[in-house]
């Protein structure tokens, strides 16, 4: 249980520790017991940190210092294995967490081979999945075709509240550590490019304190063009991928009405200037809505905005949702989407959706308090 008058650790660097253990005129190396307690035991309270004397714990606590890891409330699961977590801040707000057990048909793209597998079974399984992470509570980002976006945004997520659904997650999960070929993907809730400094704050911990690589990581961002280029800048970073939606600015704009800010000739010169390390590629991911964004001339757009460079289309067939007014095309669509792409010598792929029975299949997420189909447990 946490209070929400608790200052929460989880959320800061190993720097800040070791302020405050300083501050508290406490060794320095309490800093990195502390670091170690958060990111890589996942401890879930003061208490449970039996690396630090009795009496530190209880200063911290008496000073009001608590762990802060956000709490899982409800849970969700697929037939296909898909967990779907609503995860509880210690202000009361929620947002999902999405558990996809080994990797995502490789969206993961994280370039692996096969060979390095030794181990097999549940256990690895379990440390090659996919953890879909939200990085605001609801998204101020109006795209048509998203349930979040019906939410309006309520506010950012710490770094905290980012590394905490990760944290929390894999502690439910139990999933022992190395944690080293877990994926993340910053594709939940809410748009990463408009909490950038959380979110980028929340990638360093989970690479140095979690453990987890940034090249295993994607960020997806709705085209804020501006933090695309910042983002280029990052020493460390994970991968990025752009949602693009539509193949011509008046589509564009229809779907996604961001683009009358950032239209597509801004975007695409940003995805061409954006500093790509060696073997690394950009995704684009499109939406296809049935009648909207799926005609073959729109495939052949497609190809060309995205014509020499080292990149790759992640094709979605909408997600439907009762309140959004668009249809999912047919497979055969598709398919013929995909053709063209290839075709044109741009390597496509068709993303199979996960967890579509419990609504956590991409842009369905969407607070659920209702009871959902699927539903396994409510702890809250
Ligand atoms: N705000 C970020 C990340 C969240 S959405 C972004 O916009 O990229 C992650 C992906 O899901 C995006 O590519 C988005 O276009 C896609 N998406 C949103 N709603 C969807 C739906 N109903 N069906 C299929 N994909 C959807």
């Amino acid at each position: 249980m946490q209070s929400p008058t608790h200052n929460s650790l989880l959320g800061l660097t190993l720097q800040e520790l070791t302020e405050l253990v300083l501050k508290q005129n406490q060794p320095a190396y309490r800093a990195q017991q502390l670091f170690d307690a958060l990111y890589r035991q996942r401890a879930e309270q003061l208490n449970h940190i039996f690396t630090l004397p009795r009496e530190y714990r209880a200063q911290l606590g008496e000073q009001g210092w608590g762990v802060g890891l956000p709490r899982i409330t409800r849970k969700f699961e697929s037939r296909d294995g898909t967990v779907r977590y609503l995860v509880e801040m210690a202000d009361g707000e929620t947002v999902e967490t999405v558990w996809m057990p080994e990797g995502d048909d490789g969206e993961s793209g994280d370039g692996s081979e096969a060979g390095d597998e030794i181990e097999s079974g549940m256990a690895a399984a379990r440390r090659r999945a996919t953890i879909c992470v939200s990085s605001q509570v609801g998204c101020a980002v109006n795209c048509r075709f998203c349930l979040t976006a019906l939410l309006g945004v309520k506010r950012n997520l710490e770094a905290g509240e980012i590394v905490g659904q990760v944290v929390a997650v894999l502690r439910e999960q139990k999933v022992e550590p190395p944690t080293q070929r877990i994926n993340l993907v910053f594709m939940g809730m809410g748009e990463p490019f408009l909490n950038y400094e959380n979110f980028m704050k929340a990638v360093r911990l989970l690479v140095d304190g979690v453990g987890i690589p940034a090249s295993r990581m994607t960020v997806s961002t709705a085209g804020i063009v501006p933090r695309i280029h910042d983002f280029g800048r990052e020493a460390v970073r994970p991968k990025l991928a752009i949602s693009l939606n539509g193949s011509n600015d008046e589509l564009r704009s229809a779907v996604m009405p961001l683009n009358r800010k950032w239209n597509l000739s801004d975007l695409m010169q940003a995805a061409r200037e954006f500093p790509l390390r060696a073997r690394e590629r950009l995704t684009f991911e499109y939406v296809l809505l049935a009648g909207v964004n799926d005609a073959p001339e729109q495939a052949r757009e497609v190809s060309e905005l995205v014509r020499g460079m080292r990149a790759k289309v992640n094709l979605i067939a909408l997600n439907p949702g009762p309140e959004l007014p668009y249809q999912t095309p047919e497979q055969e669509r598709v398919l013929h989407f995909q053709r063209i792409l290839v075709a044109s010598g741009i390597p496509a792929f068709i993303r199979r959706p996960r967890g579509r029975d419990i609504f956590a299949a991409c842009g369905q997420l969407k607070r659920t308090i209702d009871v959902a189909p699927g539903e396994v447990e409510d702890s809250g």
